[in-house]
């Protein structure tokens, strides 16, 4: 009790203390895990009819599954800056392949730090969540590792050059072998408590899952063979719409995508054993969750990091606290990727920083306020002629209606209650709420400070026109001033 007044009297000395007495650790431990490019609608707890995600399933029956979790953008950096800071894309600045988070925006690992916790990051992305663009910043085990291999390889990712000119291919670990890296950092559990992040890459294409995971979905294994192997470079020339695919064809990739859940479900399960083997289970608070969905032509589209619609943005987002009683609840309530960091620091009983954007959820299923929620997508001069969008664009959320924003001034709406999968486009002449489109060009005017207008100038010449046309600044408006 007394202890527990000093820190109420004095809560930053106690949160810049060692995290740990002498029975261990006083805070809980906090084990977040991403998996790259999963779809929420295609793991079991979301009523995916296909046995997936048996291991998530079941840390999910003793948590709580918000339902209705979306992304901030659709592809990994500025979705993961996002995550790691609980602000907007635009906020944090990890806006394209050129940029980083901005150095003064803290981050989810230095706040842990800053109390006490030993932070490791063990991160499979390791073309767009890196050291450089600013990621490993407030941890203190910091590993991005990846694996040369031929360029003929199917699931080569990313090419570099080395020192000597020489240009690699390189793919990201399996989950097993990312685990093998993950399991010589995790200190015994009674020292003190960690921020373990573990990032998955499994789902991303190519979609090449190791046996027997290959196999196990694939409805014509005949037809399999006939085609060609979906490598990282076939995905993205088929999103690049120089590939026709077909039913069946589509049919083949989603057996193979699912044969990818599986096989990382399986390697997220061996992470749950391992904690447990090393004495974890009781004082751990465990997120499950992903950066971004992936396209399978719902909207005519494939990969991801194209569009703003659900296939793109819909995320699992699992959440269990191993001090509490198991919960199995579900939450309705629309939330998103800001929500998270918001949400571990509150429950390691650490305040959160006043510039996080995000609420703190409850593990124990009770659904948070309503608020609105926007996406944003930016153009990236490094894919031009690729796979990146060629214009900025966003998306905002006040339940149930959507409201995305392309080039032109006016948006496409949808009315998710009745309409999940944005089938239907919408207009106000059909009830949409002119207002939404308002409120959402209102919110990103807010969220661009002067000195984010840099970032947006080094987009690219026709990037101003672009982001005015969106509603990021006022007509005419001097440039580097803020909008609102
Ligand atoms: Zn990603």
């Amino acid at each position: 009790m007394a202890a527990a007044l000093l820190c109420g009297l004095a809560l930053t000395a106690c949160e810049r203390g060692p995290g740990y007495d002498a029975d261990g650790p006083t805070r809980p431990h906090v084990v977040l895990v991403v998996i790259d490019t999963l779809r929420a609608d295609h793991l079991g707890v979301y009523g995916y009819p296909r046995n997936t995600s048996p291991h998530i399933d079941a840390l999910a029956a003793r948590g709580v599954v918000f339902r209705r979790a979306t992304s901030p953008s659709s592809w990994t950096r500025p979705a993961v800056g996002s995550l790691m800071t609980s602000l907007y894309p635009t906020e944090h600045a990890a806006v394209s392949a050129q940029h980083g988070l901005d150095p003064q925006v803290s981050t989810l690992a230095e706040r842990f730090r800053a109390a006490g916790y030993r932070t490791i990051g063990v991160c499979g992305n390791f073309a767009h969540i890196t050291d450089r663009a600013g990621f490993a910043r407030g941890f203190d085990h910091w590993s991005s590792p990846k694996i040369v291999v031929d360029e003929n390889n199917g699931d080569a990712i990313w090419a570099e050059r080395n020192w000597w000119g020489v240009r690699h291919s390189l793919r990201a670990l399996t989950g097993a072998e990312l685990n093998r890296e993950v399991f010589q950092r995790i200190p015994p559990a009674r020292e003190r408590p960690i921020f373990l992040y573990v990032h998955y890459m499994d789902p991303h294409s190519g979609y090449l899952p190791p046996s027997p995971y290959r196999e196990r979905f694939l409805r014509d294994p005949e037809f399999d063979r006939e085609q060609p192997a979906a490598t990282s470079d076939w995905v993205r020339d088929t999103a690049a719409e120089k590939v026709a695919i077909g039913e069946r064809g589509r049919e083949r990739l989603l057996d193979l995508y699912d044969g990818e859940i599986a096989s990382v479900d399986a390697a997220f399960g061996e992470l749950m054993a391992h904690l447990e083997e090393r004495g974890y289970p009781g004082n751990t608070v465990y997120a499950v969750v992903s950066d971004h969905g992936e396209e399978f032509a719902e909207h005519g589209g494939w990969f991801h990091g194209l569009t703003l619609y659900r296939e793109s943005l819909a995320v699992p987002l699992v959440l269990f606290d191993s001090r509490a009683d198991a919960v199995g609840a579900t939450v309705d309530t629309p939330v998103d990727l800001l929500d998270l960091p918001t949400t571990l620091i509150a429950l390691a009983g650490l305040r959160p920083d006043p510039r996080m954007r995000g609420r703190a959820l409850g593990a124990d299923g009770r659904s948070p306020a309503p608020r609105p929620l926007l996406a944003e997508l930016h153009r990236d001069p490094l894919f031009e002629g690729g796979v990146r969008p060629r214009s900025h664009r966003w998306a905002f959320t006040r339940w149930p209606w959507k409201v995305i924003v392309h080039r032109a001034r006016e948006g496409e709406f949808f009315r998710l209650d009745r309409d999940p999968g944005e089938r239907e486009v919408l207009g106000v002449e059909d009830g949409a709420p002119a207002e939404l489109f308002r409120e959402g060009r209102t919110l990103i005017r807010k969220i661009v400070e002067p000195r984010r207008t840099d970032t947006f100038e080094a987009l690219g010449p026709d990037a101003r026109e672009a982001l005015e046309a969106l509603g990021y600044f006022r007509r005419g408006q001097t440039q580097g001033r803020a909008a609102d």
